[in-house]
């Protein structure tokens, strides 16, 4: 309350120097120098409210992570904290299936790791072909198309799936230096097939990014196995840490691109010739300062791909793959329609259900979340209106999550009285 209040603020005052005088200026506003005073919500402490997080993300994030977050802060150049970076280094090596060296966590959320990845591999003028089906290859168009990139896109509704043979048409036609394709699709709920694009993309001389930030612990993915280029993903959905850092790697055929441009990346911040070296990826014997590290991020990234680790992906993956098909018999249970047909495309983490017939969705969400405290979600960018995302991932992923997502749509359904949309 106000007492503990005053007696920190008197505890505080008391420890700044003497030339300041310790009782009265910052109550006294009359003596006051400053034109704005403190902020009344600054005087009250923090609240934050106890939720279900069952939408796209983030996702409940477990006291362990929690925990390793709460750490005590060291420099972000102590060499404790490069050994903590370089256990997450393993670490994503391990959930990407790769060894490349050139393999970093991002201080900053998944978009960083996005632009991070056209803005090192691309140069302006070059060509750049995205696959749209949903937000993200939107996204990612915007983003090549910002930094100079000459753009082309393949569309599909929200959901559609590329052939191989459609993606081999479009790489002769274009001769991108880089393909972008989301794995997990979370505005569309679909889990894209992957197999055989790397080949084809290496015949044709081109890189292959894929987003995994929706997929990555959910669904299999194997960089190395499946040729994929540059693969990155993001700390708030199955890997269950806190927003904030992205795990990204390129392998050989990226570096070599990357490293031998002629012009700088449009961003210091996120230029990988700094970048590798920060994470010691560059062999030079001095790690040096670029930025400020997240550390209490790295933390908790470190803790979220430990428990990946001890649980095993492949333990994960079936883990996610049965929760999902619990709670997609659950929905069709209850008379819902899946967006997304085909039970193998279905993203294992984010389920997209068809809106139901007659009501709004808005609704719906926020029936969910005033009578169940639990979050749900709407669509995004294309799937805007279509769908209805529930996500249960890592740590949410139980089948007693699934029965209360479950319970809180039936009891949406039977009291949101049938609008039009
Ligand atoms: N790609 C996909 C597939 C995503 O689901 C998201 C987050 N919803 C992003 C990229 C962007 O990540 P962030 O919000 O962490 O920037």
């Amino acid at each position: 309350g106000m007492g503990a209040l005053l007696a920190q603020q008197a505890a505080v005052e008391s420890s700044l120097p003497p030339m300041i005088s310790p009782l009265q200026p910052r109550l006294d506003r009359s003596m006051s120098s400053l034109t704005i005073p403190p902020p009344a919500c600054m005087l009250r402490p923090l609240e934050v409210p106890f939720r279900y997080l069952f939408g796209p993300g983030p996702s409940n994030v477990p006291p362990r992570i929690l925990a390793a977050g709460a750490r005590p802060i060291i420099g972000h150049l102590h060499p404790e904290m490069y050994e903590i970076m370089n256990d997450i280094k393993k670490g994503i090596q391990y959930a990407f299936q790769t060894q490349n060296n050139m393999t970093i966590a991002m201080s900053g959320s998944g978009h960083a790791a996005m632009e991070c990845a056209i803005f090192n591999t691309v140069e302006p003028g070059e060509s750049v072909l995205v696959a749209v089906n949903g937000i993200w290859g939107e996204r990612v168009a915007e983003i090549a198309e910002r930094m100079g990139a000459s753009v082309h896109t393949m569309v599909k509704a929200p959901g559609g799936v590329f052939t191989n043979e459609e993606i081999e048409k479009a790489l002769a036609k274009h001769k991108p230096v880089l393909f972008f394709l989301t794995h997990g699709e979370s505005s569309a709920g679909l889990a894209h097939p992957v197999d055989g694009i790397g080949d084809l993309c290496r015949k044709h001389n081109t890189l292959f990014l894929v987003d995994t930030v929706a997929s990555l612990g959910a669904a299999p993915i194997f960089m190395d196995q499946q040729n994929i280029d540059i693969l990155y993903t993001g700390s708030q959905k199955a890997l269950n840490a806190p927003p904030g850092t992205a795990p990204i790697s390129f392998n050989e055929r990226a570096c070599q691109k990357m490293f031998t441009r002629k012009t700088k990346p449009v961003s210091y911040l996120l230029d990988m010739s700094h970048l590798s070296n920060y994470w010691g990826n560059d062999g030079k014997p001095a790690r040096l300062y670029h930025h400020t590290g997240p550390v209490s991020g790295f933390f908790a990234l470190r803790e979220s791909l430990a428990i990946l680790a001890e649980t095993g992906l492949e333990e994960s993956w079936k883990h996610h793959k049965e929760v999902a098909e619990y709670l997609w018999t659950g929905l069709e249970d209850l008379g819902l329609k899946l967006f997304i047909r085909e039970k193998d495309l279905r993203l294992p983490s984010v389920t997209t259900i068809a809106i139901p017939q007659g009501y709004n969705w808005r609704e719906i969400l926020q029936y969910i979340m005033k009578h169940h405290q639990m979050e749900m979600t709407g669509g995004l960018g294309p799937s805007i209106n279509m769908v209805i995302r529930v996500g249960l991932m890592g740590y949410n992923c139980q089948k007693r999550n699934a029965d209360l997502a479950l319970a809180a749509l039936a009891d949406a359904l039977r009291n949101c009285k049938k609008s039009k949309a």
